[in-house]
């Protein structure tokens, strides 16, 4: 079955523009990563490549070349920042494979054994619960450099 062309009136198209705000992680030319506002565990980042894509599916191999070093940098900063055990990373392709958001991101969920993963796009995280993880996770990258 053919997917529907890329629409440029997704949520992530939105904040890339700067038309919404993000609790922002990191930024460079290839890739922005903000925090989750739903997150799955305390810590979740999604990372959105700057070059537009429906998913995995359609994206441009160049930019998929860009993104992996992008999410291993930030993923390793997450785990740093909040004394994670492991990670769990996920990329949902098309509605039936649980995806919501159609513009390429990936997600870095970090994990504890005696943590269960909550609802993917379930509660709604407050401002003050997700700033200082944020802070964090920035500083963890600021060392990482
Ligand atoms: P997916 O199902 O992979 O498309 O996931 C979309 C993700 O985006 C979910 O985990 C949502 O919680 C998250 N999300 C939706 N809107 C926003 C937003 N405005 N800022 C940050 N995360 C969002």
């Amino acid at each position: 079955m053919e997917s529907p062309p890329y629409d440029d009136s997704n949520i992530f198209a939105k904040i890339l523009r700067g038309e919404i705000p993000c609790l922002k992680v990191f930024e460079d030319d290839h890739v922005l990563a903000f925090m989750d506002v739903m997150p799955q565990a305390d810590g979740h980042v999604l990372v959105v490549p700057k070059t537009p894509s429906r998913n995995l599916l359609d994206a441009d191999p160049a930019a998929l070349s860009a993104l992996a070093p992008r999410v291993q940098k930030i993923a390793r900063a997450v785990k740093a920042a909040l004394g994670a055990e492991g990670l769990t990373i996920l990329q949902y392709n098309e509605p039936a494979g649980g995806q919501t958001v159609f513009h390429l991101h990936v997600h870095i969920v970090p994990r504890w054994s005696h943590v269960e993963l909550r609802k993917h796009s379930g509660e709604m995280a407050k401002p003050e619960t997700l700033v200082p993880i944020r802070d964090k996770i920035v500083a963890a990258l600021a060392e990482a450099k």
